[in-house]
């Protein structure tokens, strides 16, 4: 283990923590990342719409960098960060963080980023669970393809679904809308007549499955199955943040009915020292959009303890 403080702690190793953490080891900083291995997409077998990466494992790319990173130096340890802590600054006035381990261990350093991803909330619908990230999905751009002109399902599951449906049908001509028995308004529901789009009212009751346990359709309140390829729907992102929240750093409500935290445009929270980016703070972050704000966060980071070492030279 590297001397403490450790330049940066970063506690999250998905795209995002692994992208700053790359550029951090780069610039010769000693880097601990602290990470429980369960990205967001390590339930889907494939990613798409990652360049020079498209069709790979989500995993595997995530091992991928994981090795990038110790080449360098950088050490990426499987552990769950308990709780982050602001400590006594040094001389020259810059920022300290402890974080705990569910473990008990603790570890300082100079900056923390946290890239800790969030939760996918699912609707209230027997068997969809078993289908999240094969059969039933959230996001057209990664996983439209792959179920072009078959029979899509979209859940009503907010105001963004009526975008997400409308979407659907440029990659399908069999789309179907299933609205739980909720009212359309008059111009969604002509806009959804009008481009082919089947409109489903029957509450629904379950996702049903073939024998070897493969989507097959939506089961209805009346027992009727429709059959589908694919469902998509918007679960409620719930973001990991409780370590950010716990540090002070401010929220305010965005993206639905939760309040996230905010930052700046290279992932700068409110609090001294503290950076956040990917998922935790942006649930539209796809895996490269994750990845360049891990970066972009890794390369600000390197800049502040920089400014640091000025004041530290300066003062003697
Ligand atoms: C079903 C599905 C399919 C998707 N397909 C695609 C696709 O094809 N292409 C694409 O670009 N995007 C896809 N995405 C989106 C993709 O999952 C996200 O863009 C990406 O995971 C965001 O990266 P991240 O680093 O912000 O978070 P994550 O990848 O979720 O990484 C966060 C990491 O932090 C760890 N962690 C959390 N809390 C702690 C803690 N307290 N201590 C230590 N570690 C912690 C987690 O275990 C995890 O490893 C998909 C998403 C879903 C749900």
């Amino acid at each position: 283990m590297q001397p403490e403080p450790l330049d940066v702690i970063i506690v999250g190793g998905g795209s995002a923590g692994l992208s700053a953490a790359l550029m951090l080891v780069r610039a010769r900083r000693r880097v601990l990342v602290l990470d429980t291995g369960a990205p967001r997409n390590g339930v889907a077998a494939h990613m798409h719409g990652v360049l020079g990466r498209d069709g790979w494992s989500p995993l595997e790319l995530l091992e991928r960098g994981r090795d990038e990173v110790a080449r360098y130096g950088g050490v990426v340890r499987g552990a769950e960060v308990a709780s982050a802590e602001a400590t006594d600054g040094d001389a020259s006035g810059g920022p300290r963080f402890a974080v705990s381990l569910a473990s008990g261990e603790r570890h300082v350093a100079r900056r923390l980023l946290v890239a800790t991803g969030l939760r996918d909330e699912l609707p209230e619908l027997p068997g969809l669970a078993e289908q999240w990230g094969t059969g039933a999905v959230v996001c057209p751009f990664c996983d439209g393809w792959e179920v072009r002109d078959r029979r899509i399902g979209v859940l009503a599951t907010g105001p963004r679904s009526l975008h997400q449906v409308q979407m659907l049908r440029q990659w399908s001509p069999s789309v179907t809308f299933f609205t739980n028995g909720a009212e359309l308004d008059g111009d969604a529901s002509a806009g959804m007549l009008a481009r082919g789009i089947a409109v489903e009212p029957r509450v629904w009751a379950s996702v049903a499955a073939d024998e070897a346990g493969r989507l097959s359709g939506i089961r209805l309140v009346d027992n009727a199955v429709i059959a589908l390829d694919a469902i998509f729907l918007g679960p409620r992102p719930v973001p990991n943040d409780a370590l950010l929240t716990g540090l002070g750093a401010t929220t305010a409500p965005a993206f639905g009915d939760a309040d996230w935290v905010g930052v700046d445009p290279t992932g700068r929270t409110s609090v001294p020292g503290v950076w956040a980016a990917g998922n935790v703070v942006n649930p539209g972050a796809s895996v490269p959009i994750a990845a360049g704000a891990g970066s972009l966060a890794g390369m600000t980071i390197n800049s502040d303890l920089i400014e640091e070492e000025i004041r530290a030279a300066l003062a003697g």
